[in-house]
């Protein structure tokens, strides 16, 4: 037998908790603390030390030499720099570890290296980063001892928002306060305020170490920029779902484990579609704790996977040919007094609170499918997103069959009578048991799927953040909820204006709603027809932020000002460039420093071999056209690298962010799969001992 784990135990057991609070804070400070959790505030100083000298302690007990302000700027990853607790000594030359309330509440770390997108010139440094008392604090454990990490947002000198939390902060508390006006005209005078809650579910693939080590692509890039498929890919679907082997039975294991401590929910694991491809969900939790937690998934699925000789691959594409990697994001707002905006209940037809969230949700999809879009945009995404494969780049809704029906009799009869009930479903197998079945099937191919009482977001990359997507989704729904309270906190017939707008809003949006297959060709054209953006591509989708209607709707809810937008918008075109530039980069140093080589090494064996056989009076014409055939892809491959050299090195001639972003994908992207298209042909031809890196068929069919 193995060592019993005890969950129960090992829960939150690195995490300053509410419940350690309570037990380490005088009474009155942990009534503060938990006050301005709730309802928001500022700590006085004084409460701030006594908290951090609890917080401090605590950690010191376990371990913990040095703290961190940990922040999410805008490189979609987390930062953090390290201050130990050490103070001075005292006369007599002993160390008391010391940490105050100002160094919990507030920390400065010089920002001048962090994507500001020109909000901040490099000679205007300081950021500072503010403890966000929402989002508990943790320690973090590796080869550096124990950190306790402070979540925190970081903004620049003058206020502007230089992460993805303090944004997310912001839609949160725009989306509480018109959802509020929404159910206090239901008569819920109880609710104090509406929570966005997230699910994200993660997938990601392992590699083995040794190979990855061996692959330049991989390691610079997160994907591979060369490959032939394996002889077997995903057809036979016998991964997903299957039985999860040892290796990565035991990394799932460890890796939980560390979750756990760490007081993320980790419940679902899966064998994903694809080869070495695999997902975990945690349970979901409110939006800014989920966005946290997520990035705390990510790395430790990365570190975890080094442990077992192992590499964890987050990149949304890291094989041509089978699946990507994505995170489908669960969002749902719920009241503080318990009730679900979105859950229908057996007849949504009677719950008209429900008709109205879910008309003001198609509304705002609709009007701003290019702003949800873009929040789902990252550089590897664009592999995915309208490229040969799920989901597609058309933002559209799926609401299931019972949903449907009642929205298309509100639109054509001004009325909706019945809903659709789920009934049984009979196994007939007189020893099971029939279920009651729901009243919707799945779709799998909507990026935006009503499922039950939630929606589900699945565009999002796996290698991103999911706070874009959040602060998208917040916004745009605060907008719509905002409408619909104006007009009818001024009606004088309730009833009656909310079943006009519910019917008008429901007639004016239905092309939104979508519940076919997403992934076909028809559904494309019959989109275009509906007038509904296909956005295919990051650099075209990342205008969005600045359209007037974007601008508008941020500055509204205090979201963000149009400066903010205006230097996310050009922080995109640079990650953009400058991504695809070390991706070009290194296809040109694999190409040139390895596989042209081998190839050429190949075909003098080959040479040699053609004069030796037809010396011996044999025929050597086989040999003789394999040289031929390897020569000629050789010639195009050399071709095509030089001309991915000569584009490369005219990039930085390019005028602005925008253009150089656009010059990347329409030149740059292109020169790439001319160069990809012979290697790959060679890789078929050579002999595979020959050939100087893992292929395909090693990497994804032999972890
Ligand atoms: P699926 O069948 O789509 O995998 P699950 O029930 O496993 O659905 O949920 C997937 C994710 O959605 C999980 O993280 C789950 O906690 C989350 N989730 C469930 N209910 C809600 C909700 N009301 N709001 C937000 N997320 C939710
Ligand atoms: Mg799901």
């Amino acid at each position: 037998m193995s060592e019993v784990l005890n969950v129960e135990e090992i829960f939150g057991s690195k995490v300053f908790t509410l419940s350690k609070m309570k037990e380490r804070l005088p009474k009155n400070v942990y009534k503060e603390v938990r006050k301005i959790m709730e309802q928001g505030g500022e700590l006085s100083l004084a409460t701030a030390d006594v908290v951090a000298k609890a917080m401090k302690d605590w950690a010191v007990e376990n371990g913990a030499t040095h703290y961190t302000h940990w922040f999410q700027p805008l490189t979609g990853i987390t930062a953090e720099k390290h201050d130990s607790f050490v103070a001075h000594p005292d006369a007599e030359g002993r160390m008391l570890l010391e940490f105050s309330g100002k160094e919990l509440i507030k920390g400065e770390p010089d920002a001048s290296s962090f994507p500001s997108g020109g909000l901040r010139a490099t000679f205007e440094a300081r950021g500072y980063t503010a403890w966000d008392i929402t989002s508990p604090a943790f320690l973090k454990e590796d080869a550096a001892g124990v950190i306790l990490c402070i979540p925190t947002a970081f903004c620049s000198y003058k206020g502007e928002a230089l992460d993805k939390k303090t944004p997310l902060l912001r839609s949160m508390e725009a989306v509480s306060q018109q959802a509020l006006r929404i159910v206090r005209l239901f008569g819920n005078t109880e609710a104090t305020k509406v929570v966005a809650s997230v699910g994200p579910e993660q997938e990601y693939f392992l590699v083995d170490r040794e190979k990855y080590l061996k692959r330049e692509d991989l390691i610079f890039a997160g994907r591979t920029l060369f490959g032939a498929p394996a002889p077997k890919g995903q057809e036979l679907e016998d991964h997903y779902f299957g039985t999860i082997r040892e290796r990565i039975g035991s990394y799932m294991k460890d890796l939980n484990v560390e979750l756990w401590k760490l007081g993320v929910t980790a419940k679902t694991q899966h064998n994903e579609v694809a080869p070495a491809q695999h997902e975990l969900a945690p349970i979901y939790e409110t939006a800014n704790i989920a966005v946290d937690h997520n990035q705390l998934v990510m790395e430790t699925m990365k570190k975890v996977a080094g442990r077992h000789g192992m590499t964890c691959l987050l990149h949304e594409k890291p094989f041509a040919g089978v699946n990507g990697s994505g995170k489908h994001n669960n969002w749902s707002l719920g009241t503080d007094n318990g009730v679900n905006l979105l859950d229908p209940g057996d007849t949504p037809n009677e719950n008209i609170q429900f008709l109205l969230v879910l008309a003001c949700i198609m509304k705002a999809v609709d009007t701003h499918a290019d702003l949800l879009r873009q929040s789902a945009s990252d550089v590897g995404n664009d592999h995915r997103l309208g490229a040969n494969e799920a989901p597609p780049a058309i933002i559209s809704m799926f609401l299931g069959e019972q949903l449907e029906d009642v929205v298309e009799q509100l639109v054509e009869t001004g009325v909706a009578e019945h809903s659709i009930q789920g009934g049984k479903l009979m196994t007939g197998v007189s020893t099971l048991p029939d279920l009651d079945k729901d009243a919707t099937d799945r779709n799998r191919t909507s990026p935006f799927a009503f499922t039950g009482n939630k929606f589900e977001f699945r565009m999002v990359g796996s290698n991103d953040s999911i706070a874009d997507a959040n602060v998208t989704l917040n916004a745009i729904v605060a907008e719509a909820f905002c409408d619909a309270a104006d007009r009818l906190e001024k009606a004088d017939n309730f009833e009656m204006a909310v079943h006009d707008l519910i019917k008008e809003y429901m007639t004016k949006h239905r092309r939104i709603i979508f519940n076919g297959n997403g992934y076909s060709d028809e559904w494309v054209q019959e989109a275009a027809k509906r007038g509904l953006p296909n956005i295919r591509s990051m650099v075209e989708a990342s205008g969005a932020l600045t359209t007037d209607k974007a601008i508008a709707l941020f500055e509204k809810f205090g979201i963000f000002t149009k400066a903010e937008l205006e230097s996310r918008e050009e922080i995109l075109y640079e990650t953009y460039s400058k991504t695809i530039n070390i991706e070009a980069l290194t296809m040109i140093d694999m190409a040139r420093k390895q596989i042209l080589p081998a190839v050429i090494s190949y075909t003098r064996s080959l040479a040699d071999t053609v004069l030796a056989v037809k010396e011996a009076g044999a025929d050597a014409s086989v040999q003789a056209e394999t040289l031929a055939e390897v020569s000629a892809r050789l010639a195009e491959a050399k071709a095509a690298l030089k001309a991915l050299e000569e584009k490369v090195s005219k990039a930085s001639t390019i005028g602005t962010e925008k253009e150089k972003a656009f010059y990347y994908k329409d030149v740059i992207f292109t020169a790439m799969a001319d160069l990809r298209k012979p290697v790959d042909a060679l890789e078929m031809l050579v002999d595979k001992s020959v050939w100087p890196i893992p292929t395909y068929g090693d990497l994804i069919f032999e972890v």
